[in-house]
């Protein structure tokens, strides 16, 4: 009995260390919020502008971009920081043009606030200039923030990361449909194949419903598809030709839930790591999946990675294409390269990530 009472009083304790945390950070950024709103602080904003700016590029299909700004908007002003120049996502433009519009501007980082495809977009106008680029993760795969660290579903932090984080060099890939097509940056993945025709084929309600689970449905339906005759360079030399069911070039490797597609991929290593993907009936599907969740896949059941600079996939069949989760048609040809090091990234610092840790907001 007395282990009983023991128990309970230790459980309460420590629901009353978390509760409190919390509340502390929630403390702290409606104090940062008042400190927006206060008209004596705006008037000495005016008086002297921050010594920085940032764009923010927002998906408005993402968030409510009202909302959004106006944290971002409190929170600069609370780090000294510039009221950031707000720029909306279009159908025509998915950030790519905002982002110029951003770099002309002259603001000292561009913050994309988004899925992977504004991500992308935006990294495609920063990619080999020397403005950093910030990240707040609005999407389901959130893949190139799961990669570099950055916090999901905590906004403000994400925010104060793009403001103050370090500075991280990656690299991109490009990919071309066509010898001399145009080139499309990606940060993550891009793939031909049976990863693309699924990602073409997921419904997009059911992916805003359920997340990703939206990928297995559409996946579900696609396993069961013929390989494809594929010849693949390495670098303009290594030569195979196989099978196929997906080819895919990855600048890096971490996909929901902990899984490590390419468990060999490092973001700043110069190399594009290239996954074949070649079973021929369902009963080899699952030696895929068991490569894939054993990170073994590099030379794993009907899968195997190889690292290289460029690759070149030519294929009998026209396949579909994805960069980053985005559907770009379906091609007979794919050339993929990297640019080492194109892109510099905002990342938390050990004293940022020590901070999201305890949840204690620095004022
Ligand atoms: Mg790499």
């Amino acid at each position: 009995m007395t282990w009983l009472v023991i128990g309970g009083l230790v459980v309460v304790l420590l629901l009353a260390f978390f509760i409190g945390r919390r509340t502390g950070t929630r403390l702290a950024l409606k104090r940062v919020r008042q400190y927006a709103r206060n008209p004596e602080s705006s008037d000495a904003e005016a008086d002297h502008p921050g010594r920085y700016r940032a764009a923010l590029i927002v998906n408005p299909t993402k968030a409510d971009v009202r909302r959004l700004a106006s944290t971002a908007e409190a929170i600069c002003r609370f780090e000294g920081w510039s009221p950031p120049l707000v720029l909306e996502t279009t159908l025509d433009d998915s950030g790519e043009g905002a982002a110029v519009r951003a770099l002309d501007e002259g603001v000292d980082v561009v913050i994309a606030a988004g899925g992977d495809g504004t991500i992308r977009a935006v990294a495609s106008a920063l990619a080999g200039t020397s403005t950093p680029m910030g990240i707040v993760p609005l999407g389901t795969g959130n893949l190139l923030a799961r990669n570099v660290d950055i916090v999901l579903d905590k906004t403000e932090w994400a925010l104060r990361i793009a403001l103050w984080g370090r500075n991280r060099y990656i690299d991109v890939g490009t990919a071309k449909l066509a010898e001399d097509g145009d080139s499309h940056v990606f940060t993550v993945m891009t793939g031909l194949g049976f990863d693309a025709a699924v990602m073409a084929d997921t419904n997009s309600d059911l992916k805003s419903r359920v997340g990703w689970l939206a990928y297995v449905e559409a996946g579900s339906r696609k396993l069961a598809g013929r390989p494809s005759h594929v010849k693949v360079t390495y670098d303009n030399d290594y030569r195979i030709s196989a099978r196929v069911r997906s080819v895919l070039g990855g600048n890096c490797g971490k996909l929901q839930g902990g899984l490590q597609l390419l468990p060999q991929a490092v973001i700043d290593d110069g190399m594009l790591d290239v996954l074949i993907v070649s079973p021929k009936n369902i009963g080899q599907w699952v030696g895929v999946l068991a490569s894939i969740v054993g990170r073994r896949a590099t030379k794993g059941l009907h899968t195997d990675i190889r690292k290289c600079q460029k690759v070149v996939i030519e294929s009998k069949d026209e396949l579909d294409v994805q960069l980053d989760g985005d559907a770009l048609g379906r091609s007979g040809y794919l050339e993929m390269e990297v640019m080492p090091s194109a892109l510099t990234v905002r990342v938390p610092t050990v004293e940022q990530r020590r901070q999201i840790r305890a949840e204690a907001w620095p004022v």
